[in-house]
């Protein structure tokens, strides 16, 4: 319900009364309102790396690639720009297959222990880099599990990604699963980075959501991450869950039921 109040002037009297507008804003409404914001959003993404490749590319035209050096710093910041604006374009294209429902899940019997110990190593060279420490842990008796690899493998990259992303040097992150009373498997991960403060949280799924734009950006993050990590989890009939503490760290949890056919053994 929206309200608006609008007082009634009369010239010799000052306010003499209000008028009160009563609206109900409709389901419909607020999903159209959402859609504007979503295109508002799109555009403003591929706006500002267009705007900087346009000025870069000017600036080399203009002589700065007659300077061996500066030319080719600007040349590196085209192709950064470039390679983010694909990433966004792909994150959208995916975005939109898993919200019309065209990424049907190709479920197969998956062992968590190799699929967990699989997502570290694909990211050791990068917590290398930053002197992290991951470690896996895997609850006795969790084996496999019936799930679409290739999404959730998705999901465990965004997720240990954005772990990275927001750890300083020399931080832990853990990977962990255990077994939920209600024949389902949570799957953390959990960093010793730097948090996400309390308001944010209650936005921190939605498309574009981000604390930090400028350092999310710089990072070459898209903002979608965790949106498209929530699609691939209602998909397959689970959930996703952000705990988090400013300078502390953050805690991601999926829960995934276990299908039939998909016993821990
Ligand atoms: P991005 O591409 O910006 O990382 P995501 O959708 O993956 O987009 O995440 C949205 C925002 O949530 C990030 O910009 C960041 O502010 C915050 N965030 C996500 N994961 C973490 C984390 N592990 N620690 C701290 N902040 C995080």
């Amino acid at each position: 319900l929206r309200v608006t109040l609008t007082p009634i002037h009369r010239r010799e009297h000052g306010i003499s009364g209000t008028i009160a507008v009563l609206q109900d804003i409709t389901e419909q409404e607020r999903l159209e309102q959402s859609r504007r914001e979503f295109v508002a959003n799109v555009s403003h993404e591929l706006r500002t790396p267009l705007t900087t490749i346009k000025s870069y590319a000017e600036a080399l035209d203009e002589g700065a690639m007659e300077e061996r050096e500066l030319g080719q710093r600007f040349v590196g910041v085209i192709r950064n720009e470039t390679e983010r604006m694909i990433r966004l374009v792909t994150d959208l294209l995916h975005l939109s297959r898993l919200d019309s429902n065209q990424a049907p899940l190709r479920r197969q019997q998956t062992n968590v222990p190799e699929m967990l110990e699989e997502v570290a190593d694909r990211f050791s060279f990068q917590m290398r880099k930053k002197a992290i420490r991951a470690n896996v842990r895997v609850e006795d008796g969790i084996k496999t599990v019936w799930l679409d690899r290739d999404q959730i493998d998705q999901v465990l990259d965004n997720l240990v990604s954005n772990a990275i992303k927001y750890t300083l040097d020399g931080g832990r992150i853990e990977i962990s699963a255990r077994k939920q009373e209600t024949s389902a498997i949570a799957i953390s991960v959990k960093d010793t980075g730097i948090g996400i403060p309390k308001r944010d949280l209650g936005r921190i799924f939605d498309r574009f959501y981000r604390v930090d734009k400028a350092r999310s950006r710089s990072m070459g993050g898209t903002g979608l991450g965790l949106s498209i990590a929530r699609e691939i989890v209602k998909a397959h009939g689970g959930s996703i869950s952000l705990d988090s503490e400013l300078n502390e760290g953050t805690t991601v949890t999926v829960v995934l039921p276990l299908m039939s056919g998909g016993e821990t053994a």
